[in-house]
């Protein structure tokens, strides 16, 4: 609905009652446009003040931030349903941003210049590449991890110079509040980030004004993203969906395997882009595996009717429960069999996907096909390990997948035929829990540099050369017809 000032109400859900108990007005094309335009004219100033200053201004956020800590936390699970990852996620941002602080300078290099060299090809001619932050970076973030994902690549990107402007999704956009509030105490800060609200259209509107955009989302929204960016040139770094396999040999310690790929696919009711959502298990030890995996979901509960309780959140956004209760029906019409679970449900408005196993699967349906982000754990049998890496393998998405055997190089060996970008070995979802390691993704899971270890901070800066003549000009004669070695003889 539009108001007087022709923004857009947004009304927001709460997951663990279904009440819409927030609003908010969204920022329209005109004045992100404005928004840009001020924060576009304050960036030289930030990125004059060179990396320490800038990391010192990080840290006072941060320092900002701890000491909003609760309101950011309540917030946060007014939107999410869940208080303990709520915690954790404010806590994590808050050492993400101390994190880069002390490792930018180092990562981006103190001096903005490369080593001047005379050129192999011409000596008189020298060159020396000048590292230029992107002036203004856009961001675009999902709703499964509010806080964690509108500042990953933000905070990287202040780090290295550019001015930022991020638009969390409007399913969970509470947190919003205490950031900006934070931002007061830090004015340098404030004066080249700004927290734009809305959906779609503030989206499309933010990609219109950035110099760079990076998005995390679903791949439909990301085709959009990347259309979008597309006709203005200007680089796109997509973080999209999966649909991680793990496999587990035969030798693996069923005990061992079942902890690693409940925690791997239920941990935040599956909302997570490296869920485990498909589980390829050998024969031999496929049904002691499933009456395990199956106990041990069983147990799990919801944290209904307290938040305090159980392991299991709701489903953040309505409309995902719909995806999981049809990807259920279809798999269950299909044959499947329901081992623990099985349904969505509702309790006091809310939505809950309670821990489900299935067996009996196929990549006929699609639970093991296109992506579910739900508490579902599918499990299918396979007889070879050539026929576990073709399942693994067949797939549109390519984010990250986990190999389980006896021994790390049994696991490694068969994990470098994935095609993934992050791959666990003897255990699962371990590119969430490291942030050194490097990666980039296949397929429907994205596209760009990668994202947390140090080197993430170059995908912020554009390299120029400066070509210098330190001798005599090329002369025009040196182009003349009649001196091309390859002129046939008169
Ligand atoms: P979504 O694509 O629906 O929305 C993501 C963001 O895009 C929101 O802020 C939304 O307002 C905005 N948006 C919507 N339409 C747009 C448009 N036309 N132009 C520009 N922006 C637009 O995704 P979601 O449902 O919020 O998030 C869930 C998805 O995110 C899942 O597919 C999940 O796998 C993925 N995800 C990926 C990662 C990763 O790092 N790879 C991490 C978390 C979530």
């Amino acid at each position: 609905m539009a108001d007087a000032a022709g923004s857009h109400q947004f009304a927001v859900r709460n997951p663990r009652t279904g009440v819409v108990d927030y609003s908010f007005a969204a920022d329209t094309p005109a004045q992100i446009a404005e928004i840009a335009k001020a924060l576009r004219t304050r960036q030289p100033k930030w990125r004059a003040l060179g990396i320490a200053e800038r990391a010192n201004a990080l840290s006072a956020w941060a320092d900002a931030i701890e000491a909003r800590r609760a309101a950011l936390i309540a917030a946060l699970t007014h939107d999410t349903g869940r208080w303990h990852l709520s915690e954790t996620e404010v806590d994590g941002a808050i050492r993400n941003i101390r994190r880069w602080a002390k490792l930018a300078p180092e990562a981006l290099g103190a001096n903005m210049r490369g080593e001047e060299r005379a050129s192999a090809l011409i000596p008189t001619v020298r060159y020396q590449n000048q590292y230029v932050p992107y002036p203004l970076a856009g961001f675009i973030s999902p709703w499964n991890f509010p806080v964690t994902l509108s500042l990953i690549d933000a905070v990287p990107a202040l780090a290295a110079g550019c001015a930022a402007i991020i638009k969390p999704s409007e399913i969970t956009p509470r947190f919003v509040e205490p950031l900006r509030e934070a931002l007061n105490d830090v004015p340098a800060l404030k004066e080249v980030l700004a927290f734009v609200l809305g959906g779609a259209e503030a989206g499309q509107a933010l990609i219109e004004e950035v110099d760079l955009i990076c998005f995390t989302g679903s791949v439909q929204t990301g085709r959009k993203v990347a259309e979008a960016a597309a006709r203005r040139f200007i680089p796109a770094s997509l973080e999209l969906g999966g649909k991680d396999p793990v496999i587990v040999l035969p030798s693996a310690d069923i005990d061992r395997a079942v902890e690693s790929v409940v925690r791997g696919g239920l941990s935040n009711a599956g909302q997570a882009c490296l869920s485990i959502e498909r589980v390829y298990v050998h024969r031999s030890i496929h049904d002691a595996f499933v009456e395990k995996l199956a106990a041990k979901a069983a147990a799990l509960e919801i944290n209904w009717p307290s938040i305090h309780q159980g392991h299991i959140g709701p489903v953040i956004h309505a409309p995902q429960a719909k995806i999981i209760a049809d990807h259920l029906a279809d798999a269950i019409a299909k044959g499947a069999k329901v081992r623990a679970g099985g349904e969505v449900l509702e309790r006091d408005g809310g939505l809950w996907c309670p821990a489900t196993v299935l067996e009996n699967v196929n990549h006929d349906m699609a639970i093991m096909t296109e992506e579910t982000f739900g508490a579902v754990l599918p499990v299918m049998a396979f007889d070879t390990v050539e026929e576990a890496i073709a399942l693994a393998n067949d797939t549109s998405f390519g984010l990250s997948a986990a190999v389980i055997g006896a021994t790390t190089d049994e696991a490694r060996v068969i994990a470098e035929e994935i095609n993934a970008g992050g791959l666990s070995v003897n255990d699962c979802g371990l590119t969430i829990m490291t942030y050194e390691p490097e990666k980039n993704s296949f397929g429907f899971s994205g596209m760009g540099g990668s994202r947390m270890g140090p080197a993430s901070i170059q995908r912020f800066i554009r390299k120029k050369a400066l070509i210098i003549q330190t001798g005599n000009p090329v002369s025009i004669d040196a182009m003349e017809e009649s001196k091309a070695p390859s002129r046939p003889a008169a």
